[in-house]
């Protein structure tokens, strides 16, 4: 089958390849249908690594994805062929410690697509287990299945940070999972929440579902903080850049008692202010990936509580892969996220 494969740093390929996957009495067989590019797949084309996971050998990129059913193993009885579904794309030793305590996605023997050694979804099917694999309503498009993914961020860092009922939120970053944050707490309870970026189209996208953007090139945060909190702070800092400036500056808008969740990753070890955090109580929170929240992903997009849809900006079909791939590398200041049709 057809499959974009990175062969090494910035050289991508779209190969015939065969790959041998049985569907086991536990899996289904997806024909792929929409794959977003994310940032991680951006960094394995232009750098051949993510911090110790490192590109050795050819793998096929992706990990955001949505299909149809088109095979079911013999024990699955939660899906059918012709079901149109969006997979987690990680699949955790399900007798594992980890996975035991509840936390299946800090398994050390996490199995998840496109992350070296393993083989991403970009690709004409994939063979998944069923337990992974969610029905999309018929409101669900297939590109905001593929959205599923990236959401569960946000729905994890919501999770985490245990919002509360009018909690005012500040998110520092306004990228795809910045957004998808801020639209994962307003989901979950706050009652406003600010955004940050030096990007000013991606703060429009983001006012555009009723968050406050604040360009921080342009416009002073601690006053949008201290009007729209009356001066206490921000209930919740989701830090969603991995930037440098705002890390050190982290606990600066937050409230007494406020959480603050670390979802951005810097590329390297960076200062945090421990004094700061003390003298508020801060409660630190970290996320990665996600774990048990892939159905409240389809959930929320099939109530229309959140609607991703606006965040699709730039479509390409298969053929196209390097073409998108090279776009992602550089994209428009209004482009959020990138998809691959099949
Ligand atoms: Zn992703």
């Amino acid at each position: 089958m057809k499959a974009l494969v990175l062969k090494e740093k910035n050289k991508l390929a779209i190969l015939d390849l065969s790959f041998d996957e049985k569907v086991g009495p536990d899996d289904v067989r997806i024909k792929i249908h929409t794959v977003g590019i994310c940032g991680s797949d951006v960094h394995y084309y232009t750098h051949g690594r993510i911090g110790d996971f490192i590109v050795k050998e050819p793998m096929v990129l992706g990990h955001e994805a949505s299909g149809t059913v088109i095979e079911t193993g013999k024990n699955v009885t939660s899906l059918k062929v012709g079901d149109r579904v969006c997979m987690e794309p990680g699949i955790p030793d399900l007798r594992s410690r980890a996975t035991m305590e509840g936390m299946y996605n800090l398994d050390p023997g996490v199995i998840f697509w496109a992350t070296p050694p393993y083989h991403g979804c970009l690709r004409e099917t994939v063979v998944h287990p069923a337990m992974f694999t969610f029905k999309l309503p018929d409101n669900v498009s297939f590109g905001e299945g593929a959205m599923v993914e990236p959401l569960s961020v946000g729905l994890q860092a919501a999770k985490k940070a245990r919002i509360k009922p009018g909690d005012v939120a500040l998110v520092s970053g306004c990228g795809t999972i910045g957004i998808l944050a801020g639209l994962a707490a307003m989901a979950g309870g706050c009652s406003k929440v600010i955004i940050t970026d030096v990007i000013q189209p991606k703060l429009d996208i983001a006012a555009g579902y009723g968050m406050t953007p604040v360009n921080i090139k342009t416009q002073n945060l601690q006053e949008t903080v201290n009007k729209v909190t009356s001066g206490w702070g921000v209930n919740v800092v989701f830090e969603a850049s991995g930037n440098e400036a705002a890390i050190a500056g982290v606990f600066q808008s937050l409230c007494p008692g406020g959480c603050v969740v670390f979802i951005g990753m810097p590329v390297n070890p960076v200062p945090v202010d421990i004094v700061a955090a003390q003298a508020k109580e801060a409660r630190i929170e970290t996320v990665f990936r996600y774990a048990n929240v892939y159905p409240r992903g389809v959930a929320l997009m099939a109530s229309g509580k959140i609607d991703v849809k606006p965040l699709i900006t730039d479509k390409y079909k298969f053929a196209d892969a390097i073409k998108a791939f090279d776009y992602a590398v550089k994209p428009q200041p209004r482009t959020v996220k990138t998809v691959i049709e099949m």
